[in-house]
């Protein structure tokens, strides 16, 4: 898989947490927020969660001194969730012990892990208040979800959904994702505790724009979201306008699955690697780096 890697390298901060945590405060002097995610998931042993575990205690401590807000994204499948729930509160516990004034949020992953995500995110900050929770506007229980959040006033982050999800539980065309994303983000947005827009979708932008404008949402109420090394242009031009921008920055080098979800959304991404192969296949890549 050595050929994703210049591909992967475009989305993610760095294999180590020093060199994620120089990007990560450059980003801050730049004006923005970060997101911080230390990559992998789907691990099999108590030892790999808690070595997950250990990884994200190091960064939080690396931050605690930081004036202003970190978010830790965490995929509840990294800290032992397939092996037992309740090992998987235990770390997660251990985690809110040191978060400080930062949040710790439950990235959403599979629909296989859906309800016990959810299950533990509200259960865990009824105690914890700085837990947050993810949301995927492709899912039909979504709706039923944002109702829980904004009753329990969880931290929510909505975005559409990166896995391949059955006809029986989740939208499928884009549109209909589309338009769940922006009524599900509408009530985020009027109802919700400092809830996350987490899209480059720039139809889903202008019309959410056009939202908090009509309302007067505060702008420091909610944030936009985007994900490293993703629509540069973008993240800068609402920064610019006023909104608090929030990057998703993933670092380690279990860079695998989280590249192959970014490859799978767009097709010039699947030029890009195979542009690549067949430079590096000929010999030609020092020829024609771009
Ligand atoms: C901050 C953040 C956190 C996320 N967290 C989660 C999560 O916890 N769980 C989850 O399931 N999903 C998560 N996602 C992924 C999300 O569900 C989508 O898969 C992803 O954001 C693509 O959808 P989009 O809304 O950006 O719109 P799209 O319509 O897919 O893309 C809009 C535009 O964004 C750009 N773009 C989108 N994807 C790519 C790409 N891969 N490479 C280059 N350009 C691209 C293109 O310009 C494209 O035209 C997250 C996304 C963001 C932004």
């Amino acid at each position: 898989m050595k050929i994703l890697y210049p591909f992967a390298k475009r989305f993610i901060a760095g294999e180590d947490r020093q060199t994620a945590l120089k990007n990560i405060k450059s980003l801050y002097d730049q004006g923005f927020l970060c997101t911080v995610d230390v990559l992998g998931e789907s691990i099999h042993t108590e030892e790999q969660a808690a070595e997950a575990k250990r990884e994200y205690l190091a960064l939080l401590k690396a931050i605690e001194t930081f004036q202003r807000p970190v978010d830790i994204s965490a995929k509840v499948s990294a800290l032992g969730m397939n092996i037992r729930y309740d090992l998987c509160k235990q770390n997660v516990e251990e985690l809110m012990a040191a978060v400080g004034h930062h949040t710790v949020r439950f990235d959403m992953e599979g629909s296989d892990l859906t309800e016990r995500t959810m299950k533990l995110g509200l259960e865990l900050q009824k105690t914890y208040k700085n837990l947050g929770v993810v949301l995927q506007a492709y899912l039909y229980r979504t709706a039923d979800d944002i109702q829980s959040v904004i009753q329990q006033g969880i931290s929510t982050r909505l975005c559409k959904g990166a896995y391949k999800e059955p006809e029986g539980i989740a939208y499928q065309s884009m549109d209909e994702i589309r338009e769940n994303f922006y009524t599900q983000a509408c009530r985020l947005l009027k109802e919700g505790n400092l809830p996350a827009i987490a899209t480059h979708d720039e139809i889903l932008i202008v019309r959410l724009v056009e939202f908090i404008e009509k309302e007067r949402i505060a702008h420091d109420s909610f944030y936009f979201e985007l994900l490293y090394g993703m629509r540069r242009d973008l993240q800068q031009t609402l920064l610019d306008k006023g909104y608090q921008v929030r990057i998703y920055v993933p670092y380690g080098k279990a860079w695998l699955p989280y590249t192959l979800r970014r490859l799978a959304e767009r097709k010039e991404n699947i030029i890009f690697v195979v542009k690549n192969l067949v430079l590096e296949t000929l010999g030609l890549g020092k020829l024609f780096k771009s």
